[in-house]
């Protein structure tokens, strides 16, 4: 079965969206409707746009979505991950539906009516699966700055990812340089 749909991007997506909240900074990106949409905008053009502005209701679900994507990350295992994203994909009522946007039949997992929560769970939720059934829990990376909790998906060769940027690899690098040089 073709689920080349959901790879990078959604992926990205996902990845994204649960950052739009810095756990440690307490900064949050998503907190008006607008923001969401902005937000979709730039990561998700193509994303059903319906005929109405969001509203607050969307930006709760949105980010009731996003708390839910983080637990993936935070799992112990693959099966605690697998039970989030089972149970996300359920409670989104995702159902694997032939799509011919684009001209060529592709399959997509979606919820019949789309509201805007509804498709971000979805799409996000199977891109996690993918990356899951393709790499492993130990892909599912919370960035081990000391000042950062942000997530990502590893995709070096090694799986030897330990930060969310290379902005974090840096900080951290100059850190433990500075202790290094305070202990000699
Ligand atoms: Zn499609
Ligand atoms: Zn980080």
């Amino acid at each position: 079965m073709d689920f080349s749909h959901y790879s990078d991007e959604t992926v990205t997506l996902a990845v994204d969206l649960v950052n739009t909240l810095e756990v440690f900074g307490d900064s949050e990106s998503l907190e008006r409707p607008g923001d969401v949409e902005r937000f979709l905008d730039e990561h998700a053009p193509g994303w059903p746009r319906g005929r109405r502005s969001l509203t607050h209701a969307d930006l709760h679900e949105v980010k009731a979505i996003r708390s839910r994507l983080r637990s993936i990350f935070s799992a112990v295992d693959a099966a605690q991950a697998a039970e989030h994203l089972n149970a996300l994909l359920d409670d989104v009522a995702a159902t694997p539906r032939v799509s011919t946007h684009g001209g060529r039949p592709h399959l997509h997992v979606e919820p019949a009516v789309a509201g805007v929560a509804g498709w971000l769970g979805a799409v996000t939720a199977m891109g996690l699966s993918v990356a899951l059934i393709e790499g492993g829990m130990e892909r599912m990376g919370i960035c081990e700055s000391s000042t950062c909790d942000d997530v990502f998906v590893d995709t070096s060769r090694n799986r030897s990812r330990r930060h969310c940027s290379d902005t974090c690899t840096t900080r951290e690098n100059v850190a433990a340089h500075r202790r290094r040089r305070r202990s000699l």
